[in-house]
């Protein structure tokens, strides 16, 4: 157990309050880490933890890549400010939109002092990824800088997620559940594969329900085993009804999403409904138990997703 008396001592922040929903015939709970901190929330607090409790001798610059509309990219801006970094976010391309939103993601990293390049802009040789820009042209001049994987994808994510593990086990033990299933929907999948790692390893009765919003289970299942080659950890996958494109809107997931915030909370639009859908469908099928549903944050995104769903359904 050393590694859960070195995650008590690490403790930065304190631990996420669990509360109470009524959905689909039953309780579900829900973790709020949401609520982490105001401006580092949900799985990016989680999965840049390591890098915020911990002294990066020498490290000036954070450099990241990925969507110019993630939550990756407003946690990075956060935790750049919080570390007195300067962050250099390489997305592949800006739309004229994004640039000139004034509330969303992009628009609070700018606030927050983020460098956005837009690597289209560039004129580049077209089949340079922007990975391999990153790699090639960018790393090599810049000793006083720390990379980020997209979305946090990364060994380190294992410290953060480890401790939100440990808070849901020590939880769970107070309740008395005698088996319990965590939900969560996945991107690059990181949060869900440490998340269940760490109860395999604590050989508890608690299991991780997962499903694929970026690409579809094999897809998922690829990105698992790029993480940890041992299959006894990787989270089950929960099947979904249809095949719902990432950042597309989607009818059902509106009205799913509105259905779950009519319990007061307010999910986010991206990643939750496609999650609670994959829960619906799990509990028609299994019947009533146990679920702790974990809040990932994102509701920033929301700022500029509501309105497209709004313009499109209401
Ligand atoms: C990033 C994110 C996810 C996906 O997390 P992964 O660890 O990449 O699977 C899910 N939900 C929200 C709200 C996110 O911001």
């Amino acid at each position: 157990m050393l590694i859960t008396r070195q995650l008590m001592r690490r403790r930065m922040f304190p631990s996420t309050p669990v509360d109470k929903i009524n959905l689909f015939g039953q309780d579900i709970f829900v973790k709020r880490d949401d609520l982490i901190h105001p401006h580092f929330s949900g799985n990016k607090a989680r999965k840049f933890a390591y890098f915020l409790e911990h002294e990066f001798k020498g490290i000036k610059k954070l450099i990241g890549h990925g969507s110019a509309q993630a939550n990756s990219l407003y946690s990075m801006s956060a935790l750049a400010k919080l570390k007195g970094w300067q962050l250099d976010f390489y997305v592949a391309h800006i739309s004229e939109q994004v640039k000139q939103s004034v509330v969303g993601n992009y628009a609070e990293s700018i606030a927050f002092g983020a460098n956005v390049v837009d690597v289209s802009a560039l004129a580049l040789s077209p089949s340079l990824t922007t990975i391999e820009y990153i790699q090639q042209q960018v790393l090599p001049h810049e000793p006083a800088a720390l990379f980020v994987p997209e979305g946090g994808r990364c060994e380190y994510a294992e410290f953060g997620v480890s401790q939100l593990g440990l808070e849901i086990m020590q939880w769970a033990g107070a309740q008395a559940l005698p088996h319990l299933y965590v939900c969560l929907p996945s991107g690059t999948g990181t949060t869900a594969l440490f998340l269940n790692k760490f109860f395999v390893e604590q050989g508890c009765n608690i299991q991780v329900i997962t499903c694929a919003t970026v690409g579809d289970e094999e897809y998922l299942t690829l990105q698992f085993r790029q993480l940890s080659p041992d299959s006894t950890f990787y989270p089950q996958i929960l099947p979904l009804p249809k095949k719902y494109h990432f950042g597309k809107l989607h009818s059902d997931c509106y009205k799913m999403w509105c259905q779950v915030c009519e319990q007061g909370i307010e999910f986010e639009l991206l990643y939750d409904p496609v999650g609670f859908i994959a829960l619906r469908d799990f509990l028609s099928s299994k019947g009533a138990c146990d679920v702790l549903y974990i809040h990932q944050g994102g509701v920033l995104g929301n700022q500029t997703m509501l309105p497209r769903y709004q313009r499109k359904y209401s």
